[in-house]
């Protein structure tokens, strides 16, 4: 695969964010502005710093014609976790409210969520406070899925940030980490970066958590430093997947590895470095799994959905 086929299902960018063909509208502290229109200034904090936390959520077209976000709760708290942390006020039901009615304004049913609140001007000290703060949620149409071959994974020269330094939040500082990896290991010809850590654990990818299967058991990849996933309890829960810290050198002796997220959803890789992966059966099954719940056709988990 060249670097420009890369699978549409791998990772977080490959999420459509194509505004070209209409105008969307993002709610913005408030009220309802064209996408394009809201202008920063230069001396925004969350420009110079990262004091900023977002969510990466999804919604789903539904079988009756109607749409529904998968685990927005879960998502929220997530992100007010971080919101606490870095001194940002943040309320779970205004987001709530926020994301519905972005998604009824563009009229979407398959999107990509992008809440995020941040530190705007007053000071370009460190201290958080003197700044305003702001909310905004975006909502772009996702792409079909095109299947792909998957993806393969470079295995990263940088460690992910330790939980000790950095708490595994979606708090927008952090990504630089991700963003590092991910640069590197498009500069090699992989699709994505996978993080070990310095004893040769497995962490995560830039913005997926791994999952391995040998000999007909999944595991779920376990470590402190990686993002406590959405998708990956979803699928814990519904594959009762095993949880364990894994070493690089057993991740590639597993029959079949596949990565977790919002974004990525199920996406089979293909290889680790040299390593390749043929086998495929356990991770289509999960995936065709988690679609069937995302799309509210398990009735056992439709808790997990909000309507729109
Ligand atoms: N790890 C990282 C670093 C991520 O950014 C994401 C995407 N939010 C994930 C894992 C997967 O998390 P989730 O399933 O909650 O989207």
């Amino acid at each position: 695969m060249s670097l420009n086929e890369a699978p549409a299902a791998t990772a977080p960018e490959a999420v459509s964010t194509d505004t070209a063909s209409r105008a969307l509208q993002v709610w913005l502290d408030g009220a309802f502005v064209d996408a394009d229109s809201p202008q920063s200034p230069v001396t925004t904090h969350a420009m110079h710093y990262g004091s900023s936390v977002f969510e990466g959520i999804r919604s789903y077209a539904l079988a009756d014609g109607g749409a529904a976000v998968f685990r927005l709760p879960e998502h929220l708290e997530r992100m007010r976790k971080g919101a606490e942390l870095l001194g940002i006020r943040f309320d779970p039901a205004q987001a709530t409210e926020a994301t519905l009615a972005t998604l009824r304004r563009n009229g979407h049913r398959d999107a990509y969520i992008r809440p995020l609140a941040w530190c705007g001007t007053g000071s370009i000290g460190l201290d958080v406070g003197p700044q305003s703060q702001h909310l905004m949620v975006a909502a772009f149409p996702t792409l079909l899925h095109i299947g792909g071959e998957g993806a393969r994974l470079a295995v990263s020269s940088w460690k992910r940030n330790p939980a000790t330094s950095l708490p595994p939040l979606k708090l927008g500082g952090a990504y630089i980490n991700s963003i590092l990896a991910k640069h590197e290991a498009k500069r090699r010809g992989f699709d994505e970066a996978l993080f070990t850590d310095t004893e040769g654990y497995v962490v995560e990818c830039t913005g997926a958590n791994v999952f391995m299967v040998h000999d007909g058991r999944i595991t779920a990849v376990e470590h402190r430093d990686a993002l406590p996933g959405v998708t990956r309890d979803t699928l814990v829960t519904l594959t009762g997947a095993e949880l364990r810290a894994v070493k690089l050198e057993e991740l590639k002796q597993a029959d079949e590895v596949f990565i977790v997220g919002t974004a990525a959803e199920v996406a089979r890789i293909a290889a680790i470095e040299e390593r390749r992966f043929d086998a495929t059966r356990v991770g289509n099954e999960v995936s065709a799994a988690y679609q069937r719940v995302v799309h509210g056709e398990d009735a056992t988990y439709a808790g997990w959905l909000t309507h729109v």
